[in-house]
């Protein structure tokens, strides 16, 4: 079935500003509450939230095989469930819907009025109940330069790294929609030098650009998904901060790896960008060099062109630009972790999160947590208002922005953010 809402010549009657991350073309999923306090899901074209559970009451949808009440939730879960022709057939009946060459719910006052809210008088909330979160290690610079601080410069890189798309399991409890703020988190440190721990706030707590994924049930316990099924059984995209305390996490990774200094929280943007969406934006990913084993093995465009951005707000000051980098340096795909993922029959089910391991490319300027970018706190960023940051202080807002462009559309995410406060 042809992705007719991805047609880059359609323009939609309900206004988009030239910049925006959300022309008709994007079509995104969210859930969100109303200013008459109802949680629905909804899409976004510019600056207006569409309720889609009005538009399915009001027979918008009529001919497209739907439960009654699949909007009427507070997660995509049940929707995500329903598969990707579905999720094409919404999207390309939304396009249609919102299309200047269409006027019926554009001449219907009633209808608008009833499906239709502002941006600001409505609030979003995560778009999934995300029942599993994993979290991968897939960006080769990344996993380089934190080897090389820690370890051995000359073996950065694990023996593994090169032949598995490295991941743990993470917590799903303690993952927030964007703009939710993030306690300070505590816990036992070793002071340099000390041969005894410590108990108290952290002092190096920092941001990790990362995307994740979501997926559908893919498949039962016990069987696998193959490379070339994986890409049907993802949905869309978020961005996602990996929250990390790492002076917490240098004390207690030992021998087990992440727990207390990444499980306090991780945020993910709320607009679900579907991979129908990001379709047009496919690029070769790095060059796989040794060749990896059969089953994580694809040919074509595995990747996505995905500009990325992280800035730092001060309280009450400008914000500062610390990191530009693209989501197409990711050395494993995402069809490559959720083959490698389920390779031994571990199942995966309708609104499982999967982080793609903290983004870096290949320049200094291009990494994606402060520990890189201030190479432990040794080369400290200059903010706007000429204070320093070497890792992430109370009062400060983390951004992470990212979108696609080519020569007719830009898609985007909007943003995902959070503000640290003081520990309690
Ligand atoms: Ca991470």
């Amino acid at each position: 079935m042809k992705i007719t809402a991805n047609n880059p010549d359609r323009n939609s009657w309900l206004k988009v500003e030239e910049n925006s991350d959300f022309p008709i073309q994007n079509i995104p999923f969210g859930v969100f509450l109303s200013d008459d306090n109802i949680t629905t899901i909804g899409t976004r074209i510019g600056e207006y939230a569409i309720d889609l559970a009005v538009l399915h009451q009001l027979n918008y949808f009529e001919g497209i095989p739907l439960t009654d009440d699949i909007f009427m939730q507070d997660s995509l879960n049940d929707f995500i469930s329903c598969g990707k022709t579905t999720w094409r057939l919404i999207r390309n009946r939304i396009a249609d819907i919102f299309d200047t060459e269409n006027s019926k719910l554009k001449d219907n006052k009633k209808h608008r009025k009833k499906a239709i809210y502002n941006i600001k008088d409505i609030e979003m909330l995560l778009p999934v109940d995300i029942g599993d979160y994993t979290d991968f290690y897939s960006s080769k610079e990344h996993a380089t330069n934190v080897g090389t601080m820690f370890r051995d410069p000359d073996n950065a890189l694990l023996p593994n790294w090169l032949h598995i798309p490295v991941g743990y399991h993470g917590r799903s409890s303690s993952i927030v929609v964007s703009g939710t703020k993030i306690r300070r988190p505590k816990g036992q440190t070793l002071p340099n030098g000390e041969s005894q721990p410590i108990f108290g706030p952290s002092k190096l707590v920092d941001f990790e650009l990362e995307m994740g994924f979501i997926t559908t049930a893919a498949n039962k316990l016990g069987k696998s998904i193959s490379i070339n099924e994986a890409e049907d059984q993802i949905f869309g995209m978020v961005l996602l901060n990996d929250w990390s305390a790492r002076d917490i996490q240098k004390w207690e990774y030992v021998p087990l790896g992440p727990f207390l200094a990444k499980n306090f929280a991780s945020t993910i943007s709320p607009w679900i960008v579907t991979m129908d969406a990001l379709d047009p934006f496919r690029t070769k990913g790095p060059e796989q060099d040794p060749k990896p084993l059969e089953y994580l093995q694809q040919d074509g465009e595995n990747s996505y062109d995905i500009n990325l951005q992280v800035a730092i707000k001060p309280k009450k000051q400008e914000e500062k630009v610390v990191s530009n980098s693209n989501f197409k340096y990711m050395y494993w795909t995402m069809n490559q972790q959720l083959a490698h993922h389920t390779v031994n029959g571990c199942n995966v089910r309708s609104g499982d999160l999967y982080g793609s391991g903290t983004i870096s490319g290949p320049t200094k300027d291009s990494y994606g947590s402060m520990l890189e970018l201030t190479w432990k706190g040794t080369n400290p960023i200059q903010m706007s208002d000429g204070t320093e940051r070497k890792f992430i202080n109370n009062g400060d807002t983390v951004i992470l922005r990212g979108h696609c462009k080519n020569d007719k559309v830009r898609i985007g995410f909007g943003e995902c953010k959070g503000r640290i406060r003081k520990a309690k």
